[in-house]
């Protein structure tokens, strides 16, 4: 089953404590999609400027993944600029430039109006509500957002809560939104406000997903060395969502293992500079990868005294 996301394509420059990189291949919607093409089919939606180098989406389009609704505007591309301290969980931003963005208005091609799975992937909520506006009947809508749009757009993302089964973030940005410093409150406002799941993100240490009544936790895979932590979350979501549309199962078990998915997909992304890592990727190694997290989870239920 398909997959439809939205959200930026972008050329980003990053600078971590190992290297730097500039214009390289970025956006939620970029990471997304590399990711989740390893699990299922993916439709994107979003734009790019006439300085766009087209020809770097190849290695994606052979992987399968769908740019027929990516527009052509003239103009800049979106460009994000960022630097990760040592603290690689945090990335400071150092320059966000919308440029195509800003007089986006997305138009979803028909025959992806009834894809079942939809992605709003980071981008101005108000995008993602007139995506919505756009779709017929998806299975499962999920959202992710970020600082720059909490602190600019909060009360469209709040009226985007009441439309979407599903949210994810990452833990600094559920207490900017929520204002409640305890993430277990967070995701309960969250929830309160519409979305039967939250997925709050903590880099490293993790991430839990939410429900009404339970909650689950899935570690960060520990890797020896992170290189750059750009894109984590959004790979991290197209392994959640691709292994959800890939198995076509919403249950809550198989939606844990979703989490675990959308994990190992994160834990590949930071290997390397932009989406390097995530077009060599195998099969044989992302399955590799989650016999491992099942090693490092797994405990005798008794507890010897
Ligand atoms: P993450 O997965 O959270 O690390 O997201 C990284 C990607 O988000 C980068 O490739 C950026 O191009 C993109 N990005 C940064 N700021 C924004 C923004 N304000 N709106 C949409 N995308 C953004």
């Amino acid at each position: 089953m398909s997959v439809l996301v939205v959200g930026s394509v972008a050329l980003d420059s990053v600078e971590t404590p190992f290297g730097k990189a500039d214009d390289v291949l970025g956006g939620s919607a970029t990471f997304f999609a590399a990711s989740a093409s390893h699990l299922t089919k993916v439709s994107v939606v979003g734009v790019v400027g006439s300085d766009y180098p087209t020809e770097k989406l190849e290695p994606l389009k052979k992987r399968g993944v769908d740019f027929s609704g990516l527009e052509h505007a003239e103009g800049e591309s979106f460009r994000w600029r960022g630097r990760y301290r040592h603290d690689l969980n945090s990335a400071e931003t150092l320059e966000t430039r919308l440029g195509v963005f800003s007089h986006f208005s997305p138009k979803i091609p028909e025959k992806l109006r009834s894809c079942p799975y939809v992605f709003l992937a980071n981008i101005d909520p108000r995008l993602q509500l007139d995506v919505l506006r756009q779709v017929k009947k998806p299975k499962l809508v999920a959202c992710d957002t970020m600082n720059f749009w909490i602190q600019s757009r909060r009360p469209d993302i709040i009226e985007l809560l009441g439309h979407v089964d599903l949210m994810t973030l990452n833990d600094a940005e559920a207490r900017q939104l929520t204002e409640k410093a305890n993430v277990v409150q967070a995701a309960q406002w969250i929830m309160a406000r519409g979305p039967r799941h939250v997925i709050i993100k903590k880099g490293e240490h993790g991430a839990f997903m939410f429900t009404e009544k339970t909650i689950f936790f899935a570690p960060a895979f520990p890797l020896e060395s992170v290189f750059d932590p750009t894109g984590a979350g959004d790979s991290f979501a197209g392994g959640f969502i691709g292994y959800l549309a890939a198995t076509g199962d919403l249950s809550e078990a198989n939606m844990r293992r979703a989490v675990v998915m959308g994990s190992v997909m994160g834990s590949f992304a930071v290997e390397k500079f932009s989406i390097e890592r995530l077009m060599t990727l195998t099969r044989a190694e992302i399955d590799q990868r989650v016999k491992e997290m099942r090693k490092l989870v797994t405990f005798e239920e008794e507890i010897p005294a």
